[in-house]
């Protein structure tokens, strides 16, 4: 039965979408089955991972609204070695659609449901808000992995995305917790870096994966030549700490 884990945070640019087709890759190397999830409209999931969003007939936007199943919009990514549903600018109308629809904050979980055992990891890749897209990926995900940059502004951010998963967790998911706060675009020679790093571990303790991301150029060019950064360049310092961010996960779901 797979695990469902978000990648959320509602600041824009965090490495939310980098994080995720990384850690797809990382884990599909090392023989998981996973599906990704775009959830948001930007498409920016889809793209990193080798999916022409323009081309597509069919989203998770016909999943979120009943009109398709999960069975028949996935598609393979073979630069990444993982599933993916989907996503374009449609998606953007869900967010409106949705309001009228029964069970509007579980659309995605139910979804899901058929599909479980034939993964180990879901992966869902949220947008920059707390939307009811975002909801939808919270209320369907047995965790949440939450990237971010150790800067001074990234703390403040923290508590409005820990007030939202304490509400789902109250109201609808009984089940969700954070599983790990991810430490990304690291730059450790930055003394500001290095405080709130030490002062996310001094708070939130093993709440913090024990894997930091550097900031590496690599990472960042993949996503132009549609490729996750692990299979674009494996020995960039980038992929490598992808890498051992998966090996991390392996070892965090045992638990879980
Ligand atoms: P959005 O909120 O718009 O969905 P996001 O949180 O998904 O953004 P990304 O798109 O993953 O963030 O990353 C933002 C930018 O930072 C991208 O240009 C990406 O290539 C770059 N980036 C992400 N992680 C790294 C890294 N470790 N090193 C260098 N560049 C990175
Ligand atoms: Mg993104």
């Amino acid at each position: 039965m797979a695990k469902i884990f978000c990648v959320a945070n509602q600041k824009g640019g965090v490495g939310k979408t980098t994080t995720t087709v990384n850690l797809a890759a990382s884990l599909a190397a090392q023989k998981q089955r996973v599906l990704v999830i775009d959830l948001d409209p930007q498409g920016n999931a889809s793209m990193g991972s080798g999916i022409d969003k323009m081309e597509l007939n069919q989203t998770v936007y016909h999943v979120l609204i009943g009109m398709a199943d999960i069975g028949s919009v996935r598609v393979k990514s073979e630069t990444g070695g993982y599933d993916v549903l989907p996503a374009n600018r449609e998606l953007a109308g869900a967010e409106v659609e949705l309001v009228e629809i029964d069970r509007r904050e579980e659309r995605l979980k139910d979804a899901l449901e058929p599909v479980l055992t034939e993964y180990d990891f879901v992966l869902i890749d949220c947008p920059p808000a707390l939307s009811l897209l975002t909801l939808n990926g919270l209320c369907a995900a047995n965790g949440v992995i939450v990237p971010m940059q150790c800067e001074y502004f990234a703390l403040e951010g923290l508590s409005d995305l820990v007030n939202t998963i304490k509400q789902v967790h109250a109201n609808l998911n009984p089940e969700l917790t954070i599983i790990g706060l991810l430490r990304v675009m690291f730059d450790p020679r930055t003394t500001l870096q290095q405080q709130v790093s030490e002062q996310l571990m001094a708070h939130f303790g093993d709440k913090v994966f024990s894997t930091i991301i550097p900031r590496n150029v690599r990472l960042a060019e993949a996503p132009s030549y549609g490729m996750p950064g692990v299979t674009f360049d494996k020995s960039s310092r980038g992929a490598q700490a992808y890498m051992q961010f998966g090996a991390e996960m392996i070892e965090r779901i045992k638990t879980m």
